[in-house]
């Protein structure tokens, strides 16, 4: 089969960055998968759903059609043929998507879509629980930390009118609710291998992956 690079971490620890730059440089595709728990959010809020009520999550979860476009240089995303692209990075959405990650019956279902794009592979995937549970078999595991400030001024980077402070405490908040989560909690793959990247720059993180990746 072909090659799937599973590329797990918390939010903030270079991922997306990182797996587009790996898939760019190896001619691979690239999947998001935290983009379609958030568009699963963003649909579930659209619907007025109440997300402290996981029953009704469940219920409803296999409503939205979720479609990932794989092209590293301009990966997309449609719930129900909308570009939701630009409303799933809201606050509200990111507030709210570990509540909704955290239902069995929404992860059961993204997870079968999931591995439906990796098929035969030629792709790095990036999440939580890709070489824990999506692609167990991966060709290479990548765990990447960073200190809880080098993840805090990244997202504060990327988001106007936010400070580093009230970003770092929002991402504590998140990072332990997905930690924690009794369906397939954030947690380092057997066989992964750990990347601190915070001294490191971009260029050389995609290069100690593609390292690991030829191994
Ligand atoms: O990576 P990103 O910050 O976009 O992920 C958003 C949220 O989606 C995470 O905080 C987590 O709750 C959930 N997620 C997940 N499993 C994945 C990817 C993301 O539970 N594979």
């Amino acid at each position: 089969g072909g090659l799937v690079v599973a590329m797990d971490g918390p939010s903030g620890s270079g991922k997306s960055s990182v797996s587009r730059g790996v898939a760019r440089a190896l001619g691979l595709r690239y999947l998001d998968t935290g983009a379609m728990y958030r568009a699963m959010t963003w649909w579930m809020l659209q619907q007025g759903l109440d997300l402290a009520d996981p029953a009704a999550l469940a219920a409803r979860c296999g409503e939205p059609a979720i479609t990932s476009g794989t092209d590293p240089d301009a990966p997309t995303i449609h719930v129900d043929g909308s570009d939701v692209a630009g409303p799933i990075r809201s606050t509200e959405v990111t507030a709210a998507v570990s509540a909704v990650a955290a239902v069995p019956e929404v992860r059961a279902r993204l997870v079968a879509m999931q591995r439906e794009i990796i098929g035969a592979g030629d792709i790095v995937v990036e999440g939580r629980d890709i070489g824990t549970v999506v692609a167990p078999d991966a060709t290479a595991k990548i765990y990447l930390t960073a200190s809880a400030e080098a993840r805090a001024q990244r997202r504060s980077a990327e988001l106007a009118g936010t400070t580093v402070e009230a970003q770092q405490a929002a991402m504590a908040r998140r990072d332990t609710l997905d930690s924690t989560r009794k369906t397939d909690p954030l947690s380092m793959a057997d066989g992964a291998v750990e990347l601190d990247t915070t001294s490191l720059t971009l260029d050389e993180v995609i290069d100690a992956v593609l390292g690991v990746v030829k191994e």
